[in-house]
């Protein structure tokens, strides 16, 4: 997953009387730079959120070239048109390109399996990258889905999420 403990589990351990470094096996490179980066006033280390707003290559992001090309991100070389052919409102709306990446009922591999695939859905530009295929799994995620230990509490929890 995208960073390294994700606000619906911390937030489902919190509830539960759970420690979250203990339960999810967090070890050294959680520890330091979370050290770092409270000690600095980066973050406060109480600090508690909801899930991420559901913006990603896509959903909500959008990029156009300087010669008017309309691509996902700029990470992510996929042409769905050009804003001097079509509106960029119905590129982003009906292109195959963007409407598949708002469709987390496409994503393969581990991302397709992933109880996340909601909120998270992996870098599809990582993704594209690394295999060709805008749908592929994200390469750089260590989770293993269905390993949280209380899926009950994370599916009500995440069936609040846009696009749940
Ligand atoms: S497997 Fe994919 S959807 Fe699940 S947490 Fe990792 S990157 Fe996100």
């Amino acid at each position: 997953m995208k960073g390294d403990v994700s606000p619906p589990q911390r937030h489902i351990l919190q509830a539960r009387g759970a420690d979250h470094v203990e339960t999810l096996g967090l070890g050294p490179l959680y520890h330091a730079p979370r050290r770092r980066a409270v000690h600095s006033g980066l973050v406060r280390a109480t600090r508690t959120r909801r899930p991420p707003i559901d913006v990603s290559a896509g959903r909500g992001l959008v990029f156009v070239s300087h010669t008017g090309q309309v691509s996902p991100s700029g990470f992510l070389p996929l042409p769905a048109g050009s804003v001097r052919v079509h509106p960029l409102t119905e590129i982003y709306r009906t292109s195959p390109v963007f409407t598949a990446l708002r469709d987390p009922g496409l994503l393969a591999g581990r991302c397709g399996a992933c109880e996340f695939r909601t909120v998270c859905g992996g870098s599809r530009s990582r993704a594209f990258a690394t295999s060709g295929d805008v749908l592929a799994e994200e390469p750089w995620c260590s989770y293993v889905p269905g390993s949280f230990p209380h899926q009950d509490d994370l599916a009500g929890y995440l069936g609040a999420a846009p696009g749940a």
